[in-house]
């Protein structure tokens, strides 16, 4: 039986009569006025600073607690997050961590298995009473719970900035239509775009035990939440773009925020356990691909595939660990003020002998697994 499906007024009339609000009055304002400078510079200055506040505070502070931030920032984010018009921040993060445990069950609150519209933005207009559930943490700060409190009130005076500096210009509308109306439509499709998108398009690199998908195209439309696959492997990780070279802008703006000492305690998987999962995940697509290339046979290169990726993984855990316990060794010997000891010097000497080893066996690893996988690449070719 299909379920019945009640509306809820207030978010479906805002969500809808925004985007057409936007959609007729923005063709009608550039055929009529054109697009002044300050038009499209408080337009980007407002979509940035809040789309940043809902990536960096709602989503990674907030619901994933990936990083302490001091009151200040937490205070900003709160403030600027709440002009996105996505509710609370305790009510976001309540929703998005449901949505980490229970991904694609019925249970996820924007679940991809009801369709892309749905994911994207029908489950705000459908009537649900989803209770604020796991939560306790952020209930204990009572900025949240301000803003939680006052979060409509607070969000439509940080809004009203484009109105405020179009009274100064003496240009109220076309601040109004640019920095308001079609920002409110900007700020809730890039949000909304990871709920779809995000869970239909793009690969998955770390994981497929969920619809979670790493799309680089999201990532500069969404203050860099785009590697989403990345994400639900290690959602309490500060960063989404990991990789140096993957848009983040969230992330840089919190490197920064931690050099200038705002933020800090950041939580971030390590590179090892990023290639291990890679690899593991590589094996298994190739192993597939070679069983529909010959169904039934256990091949001997599947078993050499699979031996050469488990030396690797094994090299590359070992090769973390040593560099683990030798960091800790590293601050022990500093906290006593020994960094410059004789016996240090030795110790290091000695250690740098033994990672030598290490190392040699990591690059034959590394050889045998892409020997093997070369292997397994040129049959499936010509296969
Ligand atoms: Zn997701
Ligand atoms: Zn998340």
């Amino acid at each position: 039986m299909a379920r019945a499906k009640r509306w809820n007024l207030l978010n479906t009339l805002f969500l809808t009569g925004t985007l057409i609000l936007a959609m007729v009055l923005v063709p009608w304002r550039l055929a009529t006025s054109g697009l002044r400078w300050s038009e499209a510079l408080v337009f980007v200055g407002m979509t940035f600073a809040i789309g940043t506040a809902i990536s960096g505070g709602y989503h990674r502070l907030f619901s994933h607690r990936a990083y302490k931030a001091s009151w200040p920032v937490r205070f900003l984010f709160l403030c600027v997050g709440a002009a996105a018009f996505e509710n609370s921040a305790l009510k976001w993060a309540s929703d998005h961590r449901v949505h980490h445990q229970h991904v694609d069950t019925d249970q996820d609150p924007y679940t991809i298995g009801r369709g892309f519209w749905f994911a994207h933005w029908t489950w705000v207009m459908e009537e649900k009473a989803l209770p604020l559930a796991g939560v306790a943490d952020l209930e204990k700060d009572p900025l949240v719970r301000w803003q939680h409190r006052n979060h409509f009130l607070i969000g439509a005076v940080v809004a009203l900035i484009p109105l405020w500096i179009g009274l100064a210009t003496g240009n109220v509308l076309g601040q109004l239509i640019f920095g308001l109306a079609l920002r409110i439509v900007a700020t809730h499709h890039s949000t909304f775009l990871i709920n779809s998108a995000a869970h239909m398009f793009g690969s998955r690199p770390y994981t497929d035990t969920n619809t979670a998908r790493d799309n680089w195209l999201l990532a500069p439309l969404t203050y860099g939440e785009g590697y989403h696959n990345f994400h639900h492997q290690w959602q309490w990780d500060y960063r989404n773009g990991a990789l140096w070279y993957q848009w983040d802008t969230t992330k840089w703006l919190l490197n920064t925020l931690r050099w200038l000492g705002l933020v800090g305690q950041f939580r971030r998987v390590s590179a090892a356990a990023m290639t291990r999962a890679r690899l593991l995940m590589e094996e298994k697509r190739l192993r597939e691909r070679l069983a529909l290339a010959s169904p039934g046979a256990a091949s001997p290169m599947q078993a050499r595939l699979a031996a050469a990726r488990v030396k690797l993984d094994t090299a590359l855990a070992s090769l973390h660990e040593r560099h683990e316990v030798w960091g800790q060794k590293k601050a022990e010997w500093r906290a006593k003020g020994m960094a410059k000891a004789e016996a240090w010097r030795e110790a290091k000497a000695e250690w740098e002998a033994s990672m030598a080893q290490h190392r040699a066996d990591l690059k034959m690893a590394w050889a045998e697994w892409k020997a093997a996988r070369l292997e397994v690449r040129s049959s499936l070719v010509y296969s």
